[in-house]
């Protein structure tokens, strides 16, 4: 009778050990999902038609829309905007990012996913990896094609980008951004095409890795400054100081300088010919906007990809100038705009410009 009733015990603790081992393996990582807007939640008349109206519908019926994506991760939508993403604020940056701040550091969370527009994607993504205090993976994703669309892109990404948060791999890389197979940092990548599936591209520095209907991988690290090692915060900030881009042409009038000084503009980046180039009386006005009204002036590219070298063709301390290296004209004003926003000098701008 106490054999068995020893038996019986051991039985039921081996029970007991499989049953709490079981239901670990089978516990889902926590993903939660942050809808903006965009394309991926656009909706078109006809499945043919290209003209569609973008931000539509709402986060629950686009995760209606994907098959499996409650196998891989325990999902749950919350919307932070439905806009175009050409109509993207710095509002919204600043309310998503303290959003995900806060749910980032709950251990009830594991990843995040953004669903967003991919016009102005990776300006929200490299603001965010600026921003974001913690190691767990950020992703960022899009679709060109609206959700009614005929081959809709936008529930394989939205999956792929479920994965991709919901894998430990991902954590410590920063704030991803996935669409058509694809990881790239948000730093490296830009939409390159105005329509096509594969519109974003890492040009310079080429994909931090690949996902193929959840499995992925990762080919090489993130090499800039991001997330919890930046010293950027956006802890009780209400607004950024207004930066502003001038795109350059042969022959631009140095008005323009002088205009968006007049508008209120703290930082100009110039989205320069070639290597960082603009008129000699652009320069010539640069400098007086910084010696006469505090302002800085970063020099981008029009050219889509390419390093924008200091010292390259004048001295930039002649001209008070910021050289932007491999920041496109668009992230380079959002740098400008958070190292305004801590009092930054002018002395430490380029290493700033450096390092992230
Ligand atoms: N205009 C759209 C947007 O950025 C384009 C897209 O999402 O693909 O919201």
């Amino acid at each position: 009778m106490r054999a068995l009733k020893m038996k019986m015990i051991v039985f039921l603790m081996v029970v007991t050990i499989t049953t709490m081992s079981f239901g670990q393996e089978i516990a889902l990582p926590n993903v939660k999902i942050l809808a903006t807007g965009g394309t991926i939640a656009g909706s078109a008349s006809s499945a043919t038609s290209g003209s569609y109206s973008a931000a539509q519908i709402g986060i629950q019926t686009m995760i209606n829309a994907v098959p499996g994506i409650k196998e891989i991760a325990d999902v749950s939508g919350e919307q932070i905007s439905n806009v175009g993403s050409q109509d993207m604020s710095i509002e919204i940056w600043l309310k998503l990012a303290n959003r995900i701040n806060e749910l980032l550091a709950s251990d009830e969370v594991d990843g995040i996913v953004i669903t967003h527009g991919t016009d102005t994607l990776e300006e929200t993504a490299y603001f965010l990896s600026l921003v974001i205090k913690s190691d767990k993976p950020v992703v960022t994703t899009g679709s060109m094609r609206s959700s009614t669309s005929i081959s809709a892109e936008g529930p394989l990404n939205l999956y792929n980008a479920v994965a991709i948060a919901a894998n430990p791999e991902s954590n410590g890389k920063g704030v991803m951004v996935s669409l058509n197979d694809q990881i790239h940092t948000a730093r490296d990548v830009s939409k390159m095409n105005t329509t096509n599936v594969n519109s974003f591209q890492s040009p310079i520095k080429g994909m931090l890795g690949g996902v193929f209907y959840g499995r992925l991988g990762f080919f090489r690290e993130p090499n800039t400054k991001f997330g919890n090692t930046s010293e950027f915060s956006i802890t009780g900030v209400k607004e950024l100081p207004r930066v502003d881009i001038i795109y350059a042409y042969a022959d631009m009038s140095p008005d323009l300088i002088n205009m968006h000084v007049k508008a209120g503009a703290k930082g100009i980046v110039i989205a320069g010919v070639g290597n960082g180039n603009m008129t000699d009386a652009i320069l010539r006005a640069a400098k007086s906007a910084y010696e006469n009204h505090g302002v800085f002036v970063v020099r981008s590219t029009r050219a889509a990809t390419g390093w924008v070298l200091r010292d390259n063709e004048f001295k930039d301390d002649d001209y008070h100038t910021i050289a932007s290296g491999d920041l496109n004209p668009a992230k380079a004003r959002i740098l400008l705009m958070l190292a305004l926003s801590k009092g930054e000098k002018l002395s430490n701008m380029q290493t700033l410009f450096d390092t992230y």
